[in-house]
């Protein structure tokens, strides 16, 4: 069985948590895109744990895990990672992790690249989480990037490095007017950090396909939500590769093979790091209260997340870029400590009232229509079953299921592997 698990919303949805409990059931977990840009939150018997590149199986004694072509890699990060794990008591070694020969690593000058840049725009930046993602997957289509594999071919590396630097320099040095990038001090850098991980490097499709033949179930574990694709998200504000669930196989290395189920993972409210359009946001008194009560802040940066009530035109739309066959609905306990609770029902974009999601300048223009469903106002995070929800908490579900037209399989209140139920 392949499996992809992806964000149907703006990005932490609770994807990690939900892979944490699911991967169970695979023996393979495969990040297929994006890079340590954001963050995914683990809680269970070993402790807490913040991962940002490792897929979340690592915590499993038993599953293997790879990291797809799609990624971007940066090894002194990756580096860090590992070691905390370990520190932890967490074992990584070849067995449990495979890194694909295909997938590029982040360099320090694209993480400087969008340091630079983002403090050149000032008050127009993007928000970037400022880790060289997008300088990093321009170089990708630029064909000027260095990969995994590069690592398992030194003497190359080395030969190919000042070319690259030269090229690059007339931007970070030239352009800029930070300082110079050396060949030698990078080739420094991947000795350190890079090299460590050599007897990880491999060919990701040959195993995959293996795997797959002989029976293994895999799954996908997405990085952010449908929303931040780059082609279908809320462009320019999205992140720099493809996050849907069509991409999956296309970013793990396994183009030909076809995915058996996508579960979506969507929040009882909304939340969104960052700058962009964010129709649904909450101000004030109420946004704070929200973002205290889910604890909304990043996993990655620790910056604080703009929150909102559950939007249901960007999750209706969500739900179909993913192509998702079922829902786990997270965080819902979070919601328990409000009177009235405010659901984004429809867009009014220029005063035409829509429940569509739409793009561009008229997603800025988008006001949000709310309306406010009944609170159940008490802890709901011992609920193991859908029956023994209070009553304007099984409403909201059922509300929440029936605007977006997708099962609700799981509905999780907590972020300890056990805090969730499955529905009837
Ligand atoms: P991801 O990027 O989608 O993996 O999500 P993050 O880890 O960035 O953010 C989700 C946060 O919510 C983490 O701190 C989780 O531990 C926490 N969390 C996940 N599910 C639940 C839940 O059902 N209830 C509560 N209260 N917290 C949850
Ligand atoms: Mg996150």
């Amino acid at each position: 069985m392949l499996t992809a698990i992806v964000g149907i919303n703006w990005g932490d949805e609770g994807k990690g948590r939900m892979v944490d409990l699911l991967s169970e059931n695979y023996e393979i977990v495969v990040r297929y895109q994006g890079g340590n840009n954001a963050g995914h939150t683990v809680v269970n018997e070993k402790g807490k744990f913040i991962l940002n590149l490792l897929p979340s199986g690592i915590l499993r004694d038993n599953t293997v895990n790879v990291m797809g072509p799609g990624m971007v890699i940066d090894v002194e990060h990756l580096y860090g990672e590992v070691s905390r794990l370990r520190k932890a008591g967490i074992e990584v070694t070849p067995e449990h992790l495979k890194i694909s020969d295909r997938a590029t690593i982040c360099m320090p000058y694209h993480k400087m690249l969008d340091i630079l840049e983002e403090d050149r725009l000032g008050d127009a930046k993007f928000g970037s989480t400022r880790r060289g993602i997008a300088p990093v997957y321009s170089d990708k289509y630029m064909k000027k990037a260095f990969r995994m594999g590069d690592l398992l071919h030194p003497e190359e590396l080395k030969a190919k490095l000042p070319s690259v630097m030269e090229w690059k320099n007339l931007l970070v040095h030239k352009g800029y007017g930070a300082p110079e990038i050396k060949a030698d001090e990078i080739y420094a850098w991947l000795e350190k950090f890079g090299m460590p991980f050599a007897d990880y490097i491999c060919d990701t499709t040959e195993f995959l396909t293996e795997a797959v033949k002989s029976g293994k179930s895999v799954m996908f574990e997405a990085q952010l939500g449908a929303l931040r694709d780059i082609d279908f998200g809320i462009y320019p504000y999205t992140s720099s590769s493809s996050t849907i669930a069509a991409y999956a196989p296309v970013g793990a290395g396994i183009p030909g093979m076809k995915l058996g189920n996508v579960v979506g993972i969507m929040k009882a409210y909304s939340s969104c790091v960052g700058e962009g359009p964010f129709t649904c946001e909450l101000f004030g008194e109420e946004g704070n209260r929200l973002r205290e009560a889910g604890g909304e802040y990043g996993a990655a940066t620790g910056r604080p997340r703009r929150v909102g009530g559950f939007d249901i035109p960007a999750s209706r739309y969500g739900i179909l870029m993913q192509g998702a066959d079922e829902i786990a609905l997270t965080k819902l306990d979070v919601l328990s400590y409000i009177d009235k609770i405010p659901v984004c029902v429809k867009y009014d974009v220029n005063g035409v009232l829509t429940d569509k999601f739409p793009s561009g300048a008229a997603l800025a223009a988008a006001k949000p229509v709310y309306e406010y469903l009944e609170g159940w106002k008490c802890d709901i995070s011992g609920c193991r079953s859908f029956n023994v929800l209070p009553e304007a908490a099984k409403k909201y579900v059922k509300y929440i299921e029936k605007a977006t037209e997708c099962k609700i399989k799981y509905v999780s209140v907590g972020a300890g592997r056990n805090e969730y139920f499955v529905m009837d």
